[in-house]
């Protein structure tokens, strides 16, 4: 059966069908408005017209979204959609639109497409981490999603960077993804560029901060792979060579965290997406 999978990130809404023979539709991709009835009502109108447009039953769909959620498919709070509150998402959907919903973190979406099909095949221990209005990463462990005890693990944007530094919208301060996610890229371009600072050395100064991110999750979980993902990907082997050099200038005496690869994920935008329509596609299996 053909799946939909829905990613819903703090700041835009995607979508794609995912095919039987692996093939999808091309990513429809939109800003929403931060508002969990208008949220909602968009995802319930492109639901319906791919149900429509679709000439086989279309049983389950995936919705990947930002935020802490629960097994239950409530989403209890998700700082880059402030009014998402105790919002039970997968039970609205499924009397709107009378289909079987799952709901998972969007960044275990993204892991997920980047393991099940892209970048990390095969890798048992697997980090991907999704660049976008925040930083959010999906943990493989053991060739599994790993969610923590209670669904939160992987917020790796909001570790600490900066005892005292700029307010992050989960309440603290310094929070990694205040320097380090899509967002700030391109802030940081901006910036530089009235200052015309070379886009390579922008590039330099950005990867020394994601390279701080990335060697302290490497010394907690000792992950064979590092992917990744989201709109930033798009800037391509540049990114990714200023992030590689930062990473393993300062990794210090851990072999092993010289032997972590860091690679590009293989779906960009579309893997929250994709990701959600393959976890929609396995638990049709399961049952
Ligand atoms: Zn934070």
């Amino acid at each position: 059966m053909p799946n939909l999978g829905f990613d819903i990130g703090g700041t835009n809404l995607r979508v794609l069908r995912l095919n039987e023979d692996g093939s999808s539709s091309a990513l429809q991709q939109q800003e929403h408005p931060n508002e969990p009835e208008a949220i909602i009502s968009v995802v319930v109108k492109l639901a319906r017209t791919f149900i429509k447009e679709t000439t086989k039953t279309i049983e389950t769909i995936g919705v990947g979204c930002a935020g802490h959620v629960l097994p239950t498919g409530v989403i209890k709070s998700s700082p880059n959609l402030p009014n998402f509150i105790n919002l039970p998402l997968k039970q609205i959907l499924e009397e709107e639109i009378q289909t079987q919903v799952i709901v998972e973190n969007d960044a275990n979406c993204s892991a997920w497409a980047e393991h099940q099909i892209g970048a990390g095949v095969g890798i048992e221990n697997l980090l991907v981490a999704s660049f976008g209005t925040g930083i959010g990463a999906g943990l493989i462990l053991g060739g599994s999603i790993f969610r923590g005890s209670y669904g939160l693990a992987g917020e790796v944007g909001h570790m600490t960077l900066e005892e005292n530094g700029r307010p992050c919208p989960c309440g603290n301060y310094g929070c990694w993804e205040q320097y380090s996610s899509g967002a700030e890229l391109s802030n940081l371009i901006a910036k530089n560029n009235t200052k015309a600072v070379p886009y390579e050395r922008t590039l330099t100064e950005f990867g020394e901060k994601v390279a701080i991110g990335f060697r302290n999750l490497s010394h907690i979980l000792d992950p064979e792979m590092i992917i990744l993902t989201g709109g930033i990907t798009s800037i391509g082997d540049p990114l990714l060579k200023a992030i590689q050099q930062a990473y393993f200038r300062k990794v210090g005496h851990r072999d092993n965290g010289k032997l972590t690869q860091i690679k590009l994920g293989m779906f960009g935008n579309e893997a929250g997406a994709l990701g959600a329509a393959l976890i929609a596609s396995a638990q049709e299996k399961i049952q």
